[in-house]
C-alpha cells in the first residue's frame, strides 16, 4: 500500500513531526510566512520551546478563542528550509479547512490522505514562494529523511513521501488552483 506514510504523529490528529539529529546545532527561526485558512481568517503562529525535548514540529490547532494558530516547537533545532516546509505544511491544514471537520482516525486513509495533500501543498508552495525553491525543498527532504530514517520508518515509506513531494514540485499548477480542487473535492465527498 503507498500511502503507508504519516505515521508519526504524538499529540494531536494535526501533528507533524520532524527530528533533527544535530542535536547541538542552533537555527535561527525564520519569520512565520503569512497564512490564511478556508475562511479568509490570518492564521497566528507561536514559538514554543521544550526543554526536554529536540524535536521540531508544528500542529495546526485552533486557539481557545477559535482562532486558528499554528504552535511551532523547537524550531531552532532544525535549518530553515525544514522549518519553512513545515510551517507550510501546517498552513495547509487550516488553508483546506481540515480542522472544521472532525479528526479521521489516526493513521487512516483520509487521515494519510489529508497528510499527504498538506505536503503536496507545502511543495507547490516551497515553488512558487521562493526563487531557491529547488535547493530549499532538497534540503528540506535530506533532512526529513534522515529525519524519519531516524525514527525508524522503512525504506519504502520515505521513498514514498519523498516522491509524493517532489511530484508535487514538480506540478504545473498553481498553489490556489491546487487548494481550490482540493476544497472543492472535500466539499463534494464530504469528508
Ligand atoms: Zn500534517
Amino acid at each position: 500500500m503507498k500511502i503507508n506514510i504519516f505515521l508519526f504523529l504524538i499529540f494531536f490528529n494535526f501533528t507533524y513531526i520532524f527530528f533533527s539529529q544535530e542535536t547541538y546545532a542552533e537555527y535561527k527561526i525564520i519569520d512565520a510566512p503569512y497564512c490564511v485558512n478556508n475562511k479568509g481568517e490570518e492564521v497566528k503562529f507561536q514559538n514554543m520551546k521544550s526543554k526536554t525535548s529536540k524535536i521540531t514540529l508544528g500542529i495546526a490547532k485552533k486557539d481557545g478563542e477559535g482562532k486558528p494558530i499554528i504552535y511551532r516547537f523547537n524550531y531552532n533545532q532544525s535549518s530553515n528550509p525544514l522549518q519553512m516546509f513545515i510551517d507550510y505544511h501546517e498552513c495547509a491544514h487550516h488553508q483546506t479547512g481540515d480542522l472544521d471537520k472532525p479528526h479521521p482516525p489516526q493513521n487512516s486513509f483520509e487521515h494519510l490522505m489529508k497528510e499527504s495533500i498538506a505536503d503536496c501543498i507545502a511543495a507547490i508552495r516551497m515553488k512558487s514562494d521562493n526563487i531557491n525553491g529547488r535547493v530549499y525543498i532538497k534540503k528540506a527532504l535530506l533532512e526529513l529523511n534522515k529525519a524519519m530514517k531516524y525514527i525508524g520508518f522503512d525504506k519504502s515509506t520515505i521513498k514514498s513521501r519523498e516522491d509524493n513531494i517532489l511530484n508535487c514540485f514538480n506540478k504545473n499548477i498553481s498553489l490556489s488552483a491546487y487548494i481550490e480542487n482540493i476544497i472543492k473535492k472535500n466539499i463534494d465527498t464530504k469528508y
